[in-house]
C-alpha cells in the first residue's frame, strides 16, 4: 500500500495501535500451561470486539494447499513461522520460546506484526536469540528511509543476526502490506547494501527478521503451513509494520 493522504495515514496508525494492543495482551497470557488454541481464541475475540477482522483467517497465500484456518500463528521452539494454533493442540511449557504472528484489518487496512515471547524462564541461548533478532528488526527499520533501497534493510537485518552468531532463515522475509496481507516488494533478511527496489515516502512495509540458532534450512510440515528448522534448532521472529515518511520510518505496530 502507498499512503497518499492523511485519512489513510490516520487509519493505518489506528490499525497498528489496535494490533499492538492485542499482541501485548497475548504476550501477558503466554505462560506455562496455556494452549496455542486459547491464545488464538483470545486474539480473534479481541480483534472482533474492536470491530475489526482477523487478516490471516481464511487467507490463501500463493501456492497454499488451503486457506489459513486461524487468526494467529503460534510457532514454538524449532517451529519457525505459521504454526497453526487450533490444530497443533500445543500446551506451552516453561522454557519454550513462542512466536506470535498476527494480522488485523481495520477500515480495510491490513497490518502485520510478530513477537517471540519467552515462556517463564528460558535458556541464555534463547535470550540471546530473541534479543539479537529483535535488534535485527530495529537495525532494518533504521534503514527504511526514502532514497534507500530494499537491500539496505536486508543487509542491516542479516548482518545483525550473523554478527550474533546465528543464521538467517533465507526462504522467508518481509513484504509490502496494507491493501493485502502480502504485497511487493519482497524484503529478504540478507543482501547487499544499495541493491534492490528503491524505497520511497508513503510505502507500507512489514519487516520480519527470522533467525535460527543452528542451520538456516527449513522444512514445511504436511499441514501446509508450519515451517520448522530442518536441524531442530530454535528459531525466533519479530515483525513490525512501518510507514516510510520523509523524515524516516514510523513504526505503526509499536505500542
Ligand atoms: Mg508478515
Amino acid at each position: 500500500m502507498i499512503v497518499k493522504d492523511n485519512r489513510t495515514r490516520e487509519n493505518l496508525i489506528e490499525a497498528g495501535r489496535r494490533l499492538a494492543e492485542v499482541l501485548e495482551t497475548l504476550r501477558g497470557r503466554t505462560v506455562p500451561g496455556v494452549t496455542a488454541e486459547e491464545l488464538d481464541d483470545l486474539a480473534e475475540r479481541l480483534i472482533r470486539e474492536g470491530g475489526d477482522e482477523p487478516a490471516f483467517l481464511g487467507y490463501s497465500p500463493e501456492g497454499a494447499i488451503r486457506p489459513y484456518p486461524a487468526t494467529l500463528c503460534v510457532s514454538v521452539n524449532s517451529e519457525v513461522v505459521h504454526g497453526i494454533p487450533n490444530e497443533s493442540r500445543k500446551t506451552l511449557r516453561e522454557g519454550d520460546i513462542v512466536s506470535l504472528d498476527l494480522g488485523l484489518s481495520h477500515e480495510g487496512i491490513i497490518v502485520d506484526a510478530a513477537i517471540t515471547v519467552p515462556v517463564g524462564r528460558v535458556s541464555d541461548l534463547s535470550k540471546k536469540l530473541l534479543s539479537s533478532t529483535e535488534a535485527a528488526l530495529a537495525a532494518g527499520i533504521a534503514k527504511a528511509l526514502p532514497g534507500n533501497r530494499v537491500g539496505d534493510i536486508s543487509h542491516a537485518i542479516g548482518e545483525t543476526i550473523e554478527r550474533a552468531g546465528f543464521a538467517v532463515v533465507k526462504d522467508l522475509g518481509g513484504h509490502g502490506v496494507g491493501d493485502l496481507v502480502h504485497e511487493e516488494p519482497f524484503i529478504p533478511n540478507y543482501g547487499r547494501e544499495g541493491s534492490g527496489p528503491l524505497l520511497y515516502e508513503g510505502m507500507v512495509l512489514a519487516l520480519e527478521p527470522i533467525s535460527s540458532a543452528g542451520k538456516a534450512a527449513i522444512l514445511l510440515a504436511p499441514d501446509g503451513y508450519t515451517y520448522r528448522t530442518r536441524d531442530g534448532s530454535l528459531s525466533a521472529h519479530f515483525e513490525h509494520t512501518i510507514l516510510i515518511e520523509k523524515d524516516g520510518p514510523l513504526v505503526v505496530t509499536r505500542q
